[in-house]
């Protein structure tokens, strides 16, 4: 059982405590951490349950839409995330995709679009994806080709998308496209594309190391009513990096929820795998790597919550993000690593828990922005002060 002393940390309040408890539970009675074999049921049926239970509200924002409030509380939605990743990775992701895809309507959404979209995601009703990247688009988001040219009441979609996670079973799709205010990241806007607008279309479907939706999306001639655009024309950047700003904490959190599972199950192996006459625990190259781990795992749940917290205070996070994503993912494949190696062979047979959990933290450290992308940001935000 994980060391939970860190609900006991100052960044968090009561209800957080009472949160993590009751989904806790809730997940050690509902979700099982198997790779599914049919990822496209397997995601659908988490959706809806995670949206029945009732946590997906905490996944957007608005007590009128059904959120369980009217700003995000990141330090929810990180105690949700990390507990659900402890569990079973695909819990998480299904989780994590319902808030980044709807993420946008939350923040920068007309009534109409919240009170259309939102409600639906926080039961579980409407699945939600982000398209943000593309081919020749990835860490330079600027140098994206997707492009939207307005007619009359409309915009008409041209381009594709790629590595779009729920691509292929999301009811509904936040595209970033070029619109041309102005050249770079200042000529951007973002729109709702629904999954059944004509020129849309899935072209190929992605398999990833640590099974989920993915896709590559295509547009042609796609037509989306100018209502569908979420806030200003050409500001589509700064609305693709406020949603980042909000769920990039929440990276960090689920990489922490691996971690805490990898040191949990390798904590139990050391206790009673026997060799030379005594325990795998009793040798202290074993000990000073345990110590190694829930250091590191301390270290970057302080860094996470911190954040997390910060945020909340309604402070800006960008560069407390960018060190709890880059700690967390980075630290959670090292303690995961260190399982795997104290399993031996165990470690790595398909299907066994810490060889799910060394494919499930991979993709962490590229996705909403790679270790290195971190870095960068972190740097200029120091060098700008
Ligand atoms: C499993 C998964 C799910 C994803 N889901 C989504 C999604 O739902 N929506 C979406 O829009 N995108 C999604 N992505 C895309 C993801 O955000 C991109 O893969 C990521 O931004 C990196 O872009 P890229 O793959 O084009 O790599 P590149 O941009 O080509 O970068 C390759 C590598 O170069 C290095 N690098 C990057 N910049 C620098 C630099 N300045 N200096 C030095 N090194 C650098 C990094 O190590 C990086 O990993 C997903 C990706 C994965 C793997």
């Amino acid at each position: 059982m994980s060391d939970k002393n860190y609900l006991n940390w100052p960044f968090l309040e009561p209800r957080h405590r009472l949160l993590e408890q009751e989904l806790d539970n809730w997940a050690t009675q509902h979700i099982a951490q198997e790779h599914a074999h049919d990822v496209d049921a397997a995601c659908r049926a988490l959706v809806a349950q995670l949206g029945q239970a009732g946590w997906l509200a905490h996944a957007i924002a608005g007590t009128r839409h059904g959120g369980g409030a009217d700003v995000i509380d990141t330090r929810a939605l990180c105690l949700i995330r990390e507990t659900l990743a402890r569990h079973a990775g695909l819990a998480d992701f299904a989780f994590a995709m319902q808030g980044l895809g709807s993420g946008a309507i939350s923040l920068f959404g007309s009534d109409a679009n919240r009170e259309t979209y939102l409600p639906r995601v926080a039961r579980g009703e409407a699945i939600a994806a982000f398209a943000l990247s593309e081919p020749q688009a990835g860490s330079d988001v600027a140098a994206m080709q997707c492009a939207a040219v307005q007619d009359g009441d409309s915009y008409v979609l041209n381009g594709e998308k790629t590595w779009i996670s729920n691509g292929g079973i999301a009811d509904f799709y936040v595209v970033f496209a070029r619109t041309g205010e102005a050249p770079g990241a200042r000529g951007i806007s973002a729109f709702i594309v629904e999954a059944g607008a004509p020129g849309f279309e899935i072209a190929e479907r992605i398999n990833v190391i640590a099974p989920h939706p993915l896709a590559r999306l295509t547009f042609n001639n796609c037509r989306i009513p100018a209502a569908q655009r979420l806030g200003e024309a050409g500001q589509g950047f700064k609305v693709a990096m406020a949603t980042l700003d909000v769920f990039r904490t929440s990276v960090a959190a689920a990489a922490l929820g691996f971690a805490r599972r990898a040191l949990d199950e390798a904590l139990a192996h050391a206790r009673q795998r026997k060799m030379f006459g005594q325990t795998l625990a009793d040798f202290q190259l074993t000990q000073a790597k345990l110590a190694q781990m829930a250091t590191g795992i301390d270290a970057a749940a302080l860094l996470t919550y911190r954040a997390a917290w910060q945020r909340d205070q309604g402070q800006n996070v960008t560069k407390e993000a960018a060190m709890a994503k880059l700690t967390a993912t980075e630290t959670a494949q090292q303690v995961i690593d260190a399982a795997v190696q104290m399993f031996g062979g165990l470690g790595v047979v398909s299907e066994h828990p810490v060889e799910r959990l060394y494919r499930e933290i991979r993709s962490l450290r590229i996705y909403e922005g790679a270790s290195e992308v971190q870095q960068l940001i972190i740097a200029r935000e120091m060098l700008r002060a």
